[in-house]
């Protein structure tokens, strides 16, 4: 046995080689619902699949050994890993946001909100005084996630966690942009960090899931015993799936944010391009934040392309490896334009607070040779350029907000 084994000996090597029925290299899935008592009043290590499997357990200690935290509870999903911190709050607690976070984590704030099981206030974590100011207000969570999306705007890990601290809150941390291959905020002074497993952690975009990995050991039983309560765990199949592609994280990951910086060295040179967003560059406003606490800039960034809605259309229908979808982190390239799919529901007022503008374009760099990346890229803003004209700006949102509108009549479920 290796005393201190390095991250990327624990992602590769979780499991392995740890059958003791049959001597299996590759970890058996264990489907069973239930397990054998072995004895009366005698359970064994597993009784019930909703409080405890082998393959959830497996892929949760690899993570809390990853993240450096004393415990997980694997989740059915990203949104249930936040849920999961939420209802280890009292009712009516206050809980302090980014003002820019992940839709689907914004819209479970404000629902909780609305029914008033907890009190939410959003505030721009750039800002220090304003933050400040909030953190006066006797709050007991402070959600941080960096870098944001889709902008990759940088939060100081610790300064905030720090402030928090000495304001009487917790903190959590969405780590999903980056993954504990590039950086690890429990180190930073967060008590929480949360995982969109989705993304990076499985990376093959097939399992929807989550994690949350706690600091102190008696937080991750109490969020073990309320996963077990509510239900939120999730499936062994998911668990198996998801340390299939935990084995192959590191590698993936620095391919890919390899390929992304040459990406966006690439993009910020082209003329139809008026800025890139990618803490790698040294223009970017976060890039001495992220160089301190970050071990990469990550696989993740996104441009405003010139040339209004026919640019982006032309665009977007012009690359090859480059798939229109959302969602991040899987080995597959991915283009998706925020003002009118992750970020639709915004609402056109918000994205502009938010500094989201029509022209704004996401890229998650996958596995593919970098190459061929920047030949598609490199055609695909050619075609861009060769669009018709620009319509004038008002006939061009008048057009948008009557698509949006026309989508909108259908339900339609979109923040991803
Ligand atoms: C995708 C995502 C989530 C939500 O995760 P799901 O697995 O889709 O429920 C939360 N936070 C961030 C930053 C994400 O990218």
């Amino acid at each position: 046995m290796i005393d201190q084994p390095k991250p990327e000996t624990v992602a590769a090597g979780h499991g392995v080689a740890s059958d003791t029925a049959f001597g299996a290299v590759s970890p058996p899935l264990y489907l069973s619902s239930t397990f054998v008592f072995e004895g009366y009043e005698q359970p064994g290590r597993y009784d019930y699949g909703r409080a405890g499997n082998p393959n959830r357990d497996m892929l949760g200690e690899a993570l809390a050994a990853l993240e450096g935290g004393a415990g997980a509870v694997v989740t059915s999903s990203g949104m249930a890993a936040i849920d999961l911190v939420l209802g280890q709050l009292e009712g009516g607690a206050h809980v302090v946001a980014p003002h820019d976070c992940y839709g689907g984590t914004l819209r479970l704030l404000k629902a909780r909100a609305a029914k008033k099981q907890l009190r939410l206030t959003l505030a721009d974590f750039a800002d220090h005084a304003a933050l400040d100011a909030v953190l006066t207000d006797t709050p007991a969570l402070v959600l941080i996630e960096t870098p944001s999306n889709p902008l990759m705007r940088i939060v100081d890990i610790a300064d905030v966690s720090a402030r928090a601290r000495t304001a009487g809150a917790l903190v959590a941390a969405d780590n999903t942009f980056l993954s504990p291959a590039l950086q690890r905020p429990i180190a930073l002074g967060a008590d929480y960090v949360i995982h969109s497993t989705t993304k990076y952690l499985n990376g093959h975009s097939d399992v929807i899931g989550g994690v949350v990995v706690a600091a102190d050991p008696a937080r991750a039983e109490a969020l073990r015993a309320w996963a077990n309560v509510t239900g939120v765990t999730g499936s062994p199949f998911d668990a198996w799936l998801t340390s299939r592609g935990l084995r192959t994280l590191f590698p993936r990951i620095e391919r890919q944010q390899q390929s992304a910086g040459a990406i966006a060295t690439f993009l910020a040179e082209q003329p139809q391009v008026a800025a890139v967003h990618y803490p790698g560059l040294a223009t970017h406003p976060g890039h001495a934040i992220a160089l301190r606490q970050q071990g990469g800039f990550g696989a993740m960034l996104s441009f405003e392309l010139e040339g209004g809605v026919a640019a982006i259309k032309s665009f977007t229908e012009s690359v090859q490896l480059f798939t229109l979808a959302e969602s991040l982190g899987g080995i597959e390239s991915l283009v998706a334009h925020p003002a009118t799919m992750t970020h639709a529901d915004m609402g056109m007022e918000a994205r502009r607070i938010a500094g989201i503008s029509d022209q704004l374009l996401r890229l998650s760099i996958g596995l593919e040779h970098v190459d061929d990346l920047l030949a598609d890229l490199e055609r695909a803003l050619e075609a861009s350029s060769a669009a018709p004209a620009p319509l004038c700006r008002q006939e061009e949102l008048a057009r948008r907000e009557n698509r949006l509108r026309a989508q909108h009549t259908a339900p339609r479920d979109s923040a991803r």
